[in-house]
């Protein structure tokens, strides 16, 4: 197994300048790399050699395969400092402290491992005087895996993980943002990996499209927007493609009026600004209860007060930039509706805009109507509105009110209310006294436009496979 030093790493993902696409900084806007753009051919030729790989593949074993996975963790972990380091330079997040690029890297071979180890045996389904019948998980054959910017690496595991235990191969496509993390994941696991498994390919969105429109792929696996997933949809119709899509979501969280607010204040805090707010199921809109609307505000802004911001591989930060100046344009256009509007800025919302890179300060907005943009939009970036309520029926209606159900939460320190709400929330996840925190065993999906289908533990298997029944 190969161990890579970072200028090593880049290296192997990069090409010269003119030949690719210029990959920045977002700390420092400068230039990283270049990434290659493939073409249309390229695409062809990856996915007729995942074709012929997929053969072989499929006839391992459940323990092979597994096998493999392993090896490939143990090859991410073997580099973890040098693709932590590119991760951090190139999607901005620091390299420590918290959920971070070390976290991501870690999450990566964990989540390798996870998928390796589930169970997955035929289900006898019927088994009487009147039959027997069987349902078996057959490989579907390639997966076309299309990824965001915001988690590269991970999210791109999550696809390739449950994929490949189950016997598909698979042609990836970063996103545009980030594609030299996921190449360079690509590169590490490919040293213990059969030739044509998994194929990384760098582009943009047309890229992506003729990924969605190939008759050699067989099934999407997607995460990013709920505007590029229906146009997956749509597209993956002709041919009646499998999908999986994880979307966007705007998650509501309700604190009830039992709750200390010193005691929740960091949980919430990181449930909305893990990963600078960039995350899927983050807490983006919070609604308070009249009671201890000013108390929950100041302890929110007490712990927002002392977190660092800045470059990610400096290694006192937790905070880092925006990954790219169109989120940033999103996050200050959301802010300023906010402010226009009459709401409180509590805390933040005044980027210094001389400063190089995309970083805007964490922002935290009172006393906001539960119809302004930055309550009704998704954000993805370092920005919480708080919103006050006095009547907990008005707060659920309120949460449950938009088109997307990704994750939730309740907040209070009696379980069983907390649970009467939980059950109420229309969301794929409703957390309690947390927000966000995932586990490779635990299914995850959203419901409404937040997405189609689930990832993780055996469910997440079962997606990557086609059923079969074997009766008689
Ligand atoms: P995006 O939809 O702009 O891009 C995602 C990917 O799709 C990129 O690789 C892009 O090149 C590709 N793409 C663009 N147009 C395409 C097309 N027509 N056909 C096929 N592929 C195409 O999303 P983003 O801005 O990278 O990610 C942010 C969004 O992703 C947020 O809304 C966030 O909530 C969501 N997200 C969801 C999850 C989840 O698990 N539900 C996780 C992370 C992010």
């Amino acid at each position: 197994m190969t161990t890579y030093t970072f200028d090593q790493l880049l290296k192997s993902v990069t090409v010269g300048e003119g030949e690719g696409a210029a990959v920045r900084d977002p700390a420092t806007d400068e230039i990283l790399g270049h990434a290659p753009q493939s073409t249309e051919d390229d695409l062809n030729a990856a996915v007729e050699a995942a074709r012929a790989a997929q053969k072989t593949w499929a006839t391992l074993s459940h323990d092979e395969r597994s096998e493999y996975l392993n090896k490939a963790a143990d090859a991410i972990e073997a580099n973890t400092d040098a693709l932590a380091e590119l991760l951090s330079r190139e999607q901005g997040k620091p390299i420590t402290n918290g959920p971070n690029a070390l976290f991501e890297v870690g999450a990566c071979s964990a989540w390798m491992r996870s998928s390796a180890s589930f169970p997955i045996e035929p289900e006898v389904v019927l088994d009487d005087e009147s039959g027997y019948a069987e349902l078996h998980y057959v490989p579907i054959g390639v997966v076309g895996a299309i990824g965001p910017w915001n988690w590269p690496m991970m999210i791109s595991i999550w696809q390739i993980a449950p994929a490949l235990r189950m016997g598909n191969t698979v042609v990836l496509k970063p996103s545009e943002y980030t594609p030299l993390s996921v190449l360079a994941l690509g590169r590490v696991m490919n040293d213990v990996l059969p030739e044509g498994v998994l194929q990384v390919l760098a582009g943009g969105g047309d890229l992506g499209k003729a990924m969605t429109a190939h008759d050699g792929i067989d099934k999407i696996t997607f995460t990013g927007s709920t505007e590029t997933g229906k146009a997956i949809m749509r597209s993956a119709a002709s041919d009646m493609k499998r999908l999986t899509l994880e979307l966007g979501g705007n998650d509501a969280g309700i604190v009830l009026d039992d709750v200390d607010p010193k005691e929740i204040a960091e949980g919430l805090f990181w449930g909305a600004f893990i990963n600078t707010g960039q995350t899927c199921a983050a807490l983006k809109r919070l609604y308070v209860p009249e009671s201890i609307y000013d108390d929950v505000c100041d302890a929110l802004a007490e712990v927002a007060g002392a977190m660092p911001m800045g470059r990610g591989i400096e290694e006192q930060n937790v905070l880092g930039p925006l990954q790219n100046r169109a989120q940033y344009d999103v996050v200050a256009r959301l802010v300023e509706a906010a402010r226009s509007s009459g709401a409180r800025i509590l805390i933040g919302g005044n980027p210094d805009d001389r400063a190089p890179g995309n970083f805007y300060p964490v922002t935290l907005v009172a006393d906001i109507d539960n119809d302004n943009p930055l309550v009704a939009e998704e954000q993805f970036g370092p920005v919480l509105p708080i919103v006050k309520y006095t009547d907990l029926d008005q707060a659920i209606e309120w949460a449950n009110g938009l088109d997307v159900g990704l994750g939730s939460s309740v907040w209070s320190s009696s379980r069983e209310r907390a649970l009467k709400v939980a059950h109420r929330l229309e969301a794929g996840t409703t957390w309690i006294n947390q927000h966000g925190t995932l586990d490779p065993r635990v299914p995850f999906g959203g419901i409404k436009e937040s997405g189609e289908g689930l990832e993780f533990g055996v469910e997440g298997l079962k997606q990557m496979a086609l059923p079969k029944i074997i009766s008689g």
